[in-house]
């Protein structure tokens, strides 16, 4: 067989030797060494680390939204991302629209469908609960079942206006009627209070802008985690870091994970304005964030890669094994000093700097920029 790309002399988080073949969009090879003819041999010189193609399982890049908006080769490909998960930017009555942009980019883009039927069109999707649509939401979910891998509600004031929990509750029965799919729920200021929203969350569901630094987050005034979150935690529901540029906190992170309470997935919540002036830049420098904040760097790999394919049921991602798609990300790491800022304006200085080198989606090699 000749291979379409064969990566050589590459090593994993661990620093264990890798190479990898790939044909037709899928790993058909893993093994220290390979031998074989190959379209494309990518070299790796002992020098880059590769995993599996990262997932960045919160991003706004449905480019013709006027609020939260980018393009997904800007967030995806030229990050090192090979998959990004939009959340929510679209609703039953844009995402097939939505669809039809995202196919002809080269990262893999999937989607949260938002409740509300038009998506985040202006900044109160839930304040009229007329916009909730069960109905809509899933014909959708029939039209586009390979693009839609879950639902998203956000759940905070200026979203929900006087509606409180009623969202989330109608948001829990969308989802019990269609296959329990994921979903993904928005946390900020109050109404409703953080205690009411993780109540009416079951395991699985994934809770976005975990260690946000407002004052309806998991943190009491005294720096004690609330008792409520502790259950919501034990209970199973997925902690998302969602960075976004208003939801992440460093010593929210810090006390959380002295307390080990520990985000089970990283994503940026990155939008073209956070992208370009800041604070998330991109998925790379938020890996970055939590590797200052303590987490290891192997943890935080898998938490972009095997952790989000895991909770987002996308079963061919998130492993360098055979018979998985042939999505990885090469990266360098290197011993540089770099200033990394929350979203509160709160500043580290970090002493590894993670610097993605290639995204290979199916197999095609594209450059980071
Ligand atoms: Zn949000
Ligand atoms: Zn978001």
């Amino acid at each position: 067989m000749v291979y379409d790309l064969l990566v050589k002399n590459g090593k994993l988080i661990d620093e264990s030797q890798i190479e990898i073949a790939i044909k037709d969009g899928v790993i058909v090879a893993v093994d220290k060494t390979l031998e074989g003819a190959a379209v494309v041999v990518l070299d790796l010189s002992g020098e880059s680390y590769v995993s599996a193609g990262w997932i960045d399982g919160h991003v706004h890049c449905y480019e013709k939204m006027s609020l939260y908006y980018d393009f997904p080769d800007e967030i995806g490909i030229s990050k090192g991302v090979t998959t990004v998960i939009d959340a929510g930017s679209t609703g039953p009555k844009n995402i097939g629209d939505f669809y039809q942009s995202a196919k002809s980019v080269k990262t893999n883009v999937l989607a949260l469908i938002n409740i509300s039927e038009w998506g985040i069109v202006a900044q109160d999707e839930l304040a009229d609960l007329t916009k909730i649509n069960h109905d809509l939401v899933h014909q959708a979910l029939r039209q586009y079942p390979d693009f839609i891998v879950g639902l998203k509600a956000r759940m905070s004031k200026t979203v929900v206006g006087n509606n409180g929990i009623i969202p989330l509750e109608m948001a829990k029965e969308i989802q019990k009627d269609n296959g329990d799919l994921p979903l993904m729920v928005h946390i900020g200021s109050a109404p409703p209070e953080l205690s009411e929203i993780l109540s009416r969350l079951d395991r699985c569901d994934i809770v976005t802008h975990c260690f946000n630094g407002k004052e309806n987050g998991i943190l009491a005034s005294d720096d004690q985690i609330k008792t409520f979150v502790w259950d919501a935690y034990r209970k199973g529901v997925i902690f998302d870091i969602g960075h976004g540029t208003d939801s992440f906190n460093f010593h929210v992170a810090e006390v959380a994970l002295a307390a080990e309470m520990i985000a089970a997935t990283i994503s940026t919540d990155i939008y073209h304005r956070n992208r370009e002036d800041g604070p998330v830049h991109d998925l790379a420098t938020t890996i970055e964030k939590l590797l200052e904040v303590g987490y290891q760097l192997p943890d935080l790999i898998d938490k972009v890669t095997a952790k989000p394919a895991e909770f987002f049921r996308l079963t061919k991602k998130g492993h360098v094994a055979k018979g998985f798609d042939g999505d990885l990300t090469i990266f360098n790491i290197a011993k540089q000093d770099k200033i990394l800022t929350d979203s509160n304006g709160n500043q580290r200085v970090s002493h590894t700097r993670i610097i993605p080198q290639k995204a290979i989606v199916g197999g095609i090699v594209y450059d980071v920029k």
